[in-house]
């Protein structure tokens, strides 16, 4: 049995009540068209709100609204410091608001709402102090040429950026987005999920509270073949910022090529997860139990093929089966829960369709496989007796489901832990400093994580090696994402 919802806060009450519109120049207004769609509670498939659906000529506002704020308005003006002070109020806003966000979050998307108040929102607030900080320091460099020159490069905004994001960190993703653009001097516009378009939309209430100018930021729910496509084609966005699946991906970029837009894309993954023989498998197995099961495995580096030595098998799959027993399903606006329902029923037939492929290929279900009959929920679900070659061993799931891999010798790890499209991201657990240095060295994945799975920090960078994407979110790094560099030649003769 699920446990109950706990109530919603009066100001989440009051902000569902109305369609919501799409935030363009500052306003909340209705699409042209007048349309609207359904967002649905994954906790228990019913409706919560109508949402106004951008299309085509929406997105044409919006783009002309960041447009003149990137060409004349006050935006194009404003000092770096003043720009990072905006940053850093609208942080404080978010943060003041946690509770109402939360409860949005973990409303739309079915996540545990411990999880967005203890992760994604710290994690958002903390993107836009680390990159209001970077407002100022973005500077170019003088360089040694030959001859009586002066060559200097100025680092010089991208311009107007269309950002699409995905449903799996509503809030989150929108400040790995909006933070870094903001803080180089571009202007945005945003397309939220279709599945999980409230929390931006909320996000553009504290835009207007924390005074940010009109145009700067404009938030267009809508769907990816429409309102995103719009974007990826509109010849008066400079620039994509995509995260989501690898098909779609793809498809971005080639549409983007007819405008030579910049194009940065974080998209699929299929990490390995390693233990080694001599890791302390007490932080071993939560470990790679929370880095396939948080979020409810849907996470774009989720460790989804562990590698267990095939001594240590019987014992880690044992270990691992008793974990994912103990964990606690349910609505996710409930405190208790652990893990709540998958995004949608298109994204729960989806995993259903993987584990009957599973085990159609011969697989063994160790655990788990079963669907609930009211919301969206999959059970904690592990694989064992997979081969490499494998479907479920070798495309995502994006959902609570692992395949254990066993292997012999520490030599054919790293073949086939690389034996990938993809390269996200990998863990490894093990007491060994020369094994772990060797083999994050060898691993083709953007991140590496040994003894823990899954830390991001603003300062760090996040991206993906192979087809995981092109670009790095976070650090220093994503400024490049956001920035033209300018070469100025002075004759001094
Ligand atoms: P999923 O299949 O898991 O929903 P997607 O990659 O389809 O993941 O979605 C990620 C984001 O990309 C969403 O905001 C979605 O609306 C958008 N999107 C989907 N298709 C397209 C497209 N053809 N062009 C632009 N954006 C798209």
């Amino acid at each position: 049995k699920l446990p109950q919802a706990i109530e919603l806060l009066p100001k989440v009450q009051a902000f569902l009540e109305e369609t919501k519109g799409l935030y363009i120049n500052g306003e909340f207004i209705q699409s042209k068209a007048g349309k609207t769609f359904d967002t649905i509670n994954p906790s228990t498939g019913d409706k919560i709100t109508d949402v106004y659906e951008a299309q085509a000529e929406d997105i044409d506002a919006a783009v002309e609204a960041a447009r003149d704020a990137f060409d004349h308005g006050s935006w194009s003006k404003m000092d770096a410091a003043q720009r990072a002070l905006l940053m850093l109020k609208l942080a404080d806003l978010m943060e003041e608001h946690k509770m109402e966000i939360a409860q949005i979050d973990a409303l739309d998307n079915g996540k545990p709402i411990n999880e967005v108040l203890g992760n994604d929102i710290p994690n958002a607030v903390e993107q836009f102090r680390y990159f209001a900080g970077w407002a100022t320091k973005n500077m170019g460099q003088v360089l040694p040429v030959a001859g009586n020159f002066l060559n200097y490069t100025r680092h010089e905004p991208v311009g107007v950026v269309g950002q699409i994001i995905p449903w799996n960190f509503p809030f989150m993703m929108v400040s790995w987005k909006v933070a870094p653009a903001l803080a180089t001097g571009c202007t945005v516009v945003l397309k939220p999920a279709e599945q999980t378009p409230l929390s931006a939309l909320y996000f553009a209430q504290l835009v207007n509270e924390a005074g940010f100018p009109p145009g700067v930021i404009n938030i267009v729910p809508g769907f990816g073949p429409i309102a995103g496509e719009a974007l990826v084609i509109h010849e008066k966005v400079d620039k994509i910022a995509f995260t989501g699946s690898t098909d779609v991906g793809k498809g971005i970029m080639k549409k983007a090529a007819d405008t030579m837009k910049r194009v940065t894309l974080e998209l699929g993954g299929k990490s390995p997860n390693i233990i080694l023989q001599d890791a302390d498998l007490s932080t071993a197995i939560p470990g790679v139990l929370s880095g396939i099961m948080a979020n409810q495995g849907e996470v774009c580096s989720a460790g989804s093929r562990v590698f267990v030595h095939r001594s240590q098998s019987e014992e880690i799959i044992k270990q691992m089966v008793n974990y994912a027993s103990k964990i606690q399903q349910g609505h996710a606006l409930n405190f208790a829960t652990q893990m709540g329902a998958l995004v949608s029923e298109k994204q729960l037939n989806r995993v259903k369709n993987y584990i009957e492929i599973g085990v159609e290929e011969g697989a063994t279900l160790a655990c788990g496989g079963k669907s609930a009959n009211n919301g969206y929920f999959m059970e904690p679900t592990i694989f064992t007796n997979v081969s490499d070659t494998m479907t479920i061993a070798q495309e995502e799931i994006f959902g609570p489901v692992v395949v254990v891999l066993e292997y012999d010798s520490l030599d054919e790890l790293v073949e086939r832990a690389n034996k990938s499209n993809f390269g996200l991201a990998a863990g490894i657990w093990t007491q060994n400093l020369k094994n772990a240095h060797s083999l994050a060295a060898k691993l083709n994945a953007g991140s590496v994580w040994v003894n823990c799975y899954n830390m991001t920090d603003p300062a760090s960078p996040f991206g993906g090696y192979k087809q995981s994407g092109i670009g790095r979110e976070m650090g220093s790094y994503a400024l490049q994402n956001y920035t033209e560099v300018k070469s100025v030649w002075i004759n001094l003769d």
